[in-house]
């Protein structure tokens, strides 16, 4: 019986040798494991995760077991080894060795808890997994992930396990649980799908001590939106009857969040072809959109993609595209002829903007304007996505800005968003 490594031999000839070398890697490192410690055939095989393929790891401790209890049995038969020094192995290996250890030694054997699961992976994969099954029927999911939290005591052991026994070929448990609680959802419920790319939610369990968190990914509707009436807001306020209220309730869902690459200014139209918009549907319980509950604001909302995505929103949009504004402007007093000449003929000027405490500079690329009283002017103005075209008007934290080349100062009355290109 070999309980040290060997020295440096050629792995092929050490393996097919008949001499006394005859222990592989396997058990010896299997045999040094449970000379130290008790283990379950779960975290004995997980040791050895990476050999043989399509196994569970109690299927690799269960027969790494057997073979070692064989291996034993035949030393004791020869006499290669006194029965005094497999006592705790046999002990540490559990009831699998129990029949042979009663004849050997003539006694009950003393049962020990696996040292790294104290005994309860096999119930916790289960619960955790009906536990999960049944969130997911609640919330109607399909597609779900799984994450885990092993406890650092746990985490620990296992780490100094593998280095002092030197283990190359192990996993960690929380790979195995991830993945084991995966294959039983989907065991148990044939319609459940474990789906790395995109699921509909992210269930995270604590182990050894069960706790869940579900977290359903947002579903991101995509769309475009024509406001043809002032007065109304997209993005809100929330009020009875509002697209909203409806998207919401379309969803099923908790909340939603409205994503458009402008600022939603109520007396501005948005006409042409219509502006981008994101509904953002948080813990939405269906995935397919009753059409019928927004079709009353379908004039001014048209969907066209649904799709659920993790990560940020912000580079859904595209920043570089010019907007063009048409735009009715006041002034404090009369604009004379050559002060509109003057803005006729700017064109591609560089913007600075410091809006919500940030620095924006863009190009505002070509103005048109005429007049329509003496102090209202009507005005076409072409300029960067990015930039805010009412403080463009004002003046506010703009420079420079249609007030400063008038000398005057201007605001707006009302503004259409005309087109992106
Ligand atoms: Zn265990």
């Amino acid at each position: 019986m070999v309980i040290e490594k060997h020295g440096l031999k050629p792995k092929v000839k050490s393996f097919m040798s008949n001499d006394n070398n005859q222990d592989s890697e396997i058990t010896i490192t299997a045999m040094n494991l449970l000379k130290n410690y008790p283990l379950c055939d779960r975290c004995l095989g997980r040791q050895f995760a990476k050999l043989g393929i399509g196994y569970s790891n109690a299927d690799r401790g269960k027969s790494i077991k057997m073979v070692l209890l064989m291996d034993i049995h035949e030393k004791i038969r020869n006499e290669t080894i006194e029965k005094e020094k497999v006592d705790d192995i046999l002990i540490n290996m559990g009831p699998i060795s129990y029949n042979f250890y009663r004849s050997l030694f003539g006694k009950e054997p003393t049962y020990k808890n696996c040292y790294l699961c104290g005994d309860i992976l096999d119930k916790f994969i289960n619960d955790a997994s009906e536990k999960i099954l049944n969130k997911m029927k609640q919330d109607n999911i399909k597609k779900f992930l799984i994450g885990v939290k092993v406890n650092q005591n746990i985490i620990s052991k296992e780490e100094n396990l593998k280095s002092t026994f030197k283990i190359s070929y192990g996993e960690s448990i929380k790979n195995e649980l991830k993945r084991e609680i995966g294959k039983r959802i989907q065991q148990l419920n044939q319609e459940s799908k474990a789906d790395f790319y995109s699921p509909e939610a992210i269930y995270e369990v604590s182990f050894p001590y069960l706790d869940l968190r579900e977290q359903i990914v947002s579903l991101l509707v995509y769309g475009k939106y024509k406001k043809i009436k002032r007065g109304i807001s997209i993005i809100g306020p929330r009020s009875k009857n509002s697209i909203l209220e409806d998207v919401i309730k379309s969803f099923n869902a908790e909340e939603v969040v409205v994503h458009v690459p402008d600022r939603d200014e109520s007396e501005f139209r948005t006409l042409g072809k219509g502006s981008s918009i994101i509904f953002e549907i948080k813990r939405s319980k269906k995935e397919t959109i009753d059409i019928s509950m927004i079709e009353g604001h379908s004039s001014i909302i048209n969907v066209n993609k649904i799709e659920r995505k993790r990560g940020q929103l912000n580079s859904l949009f595209n920043k570089n595209y010019p907007k063009i504004y048409r735009v009715l402007i006041l002034c404090e007093d009369k604009i004379e002829d050559e002060s509109i000449e003057k803005l006729n003929n700017t064109n591609n000027i560089s913007i600075q903007q410091k809006i919500n405490r940030r620095d924006i500079k863009g190009v505002v690329r070509e103005i048109k304007c005429y007049k329509i009283t003496n102090n209202i002017i009507e005005c076409l103005i072409s300029l960067d996505q990015k930039l805010y075209i009412k403080e463009f008007i004002n003046g506010n934290k703009t420079s420079p800005n249609i007030s400063s080349i008038l000398e005057k100062s201007c605001d707006v009355i009302d503004a259409d968003l005309l087109s992106f290109d």
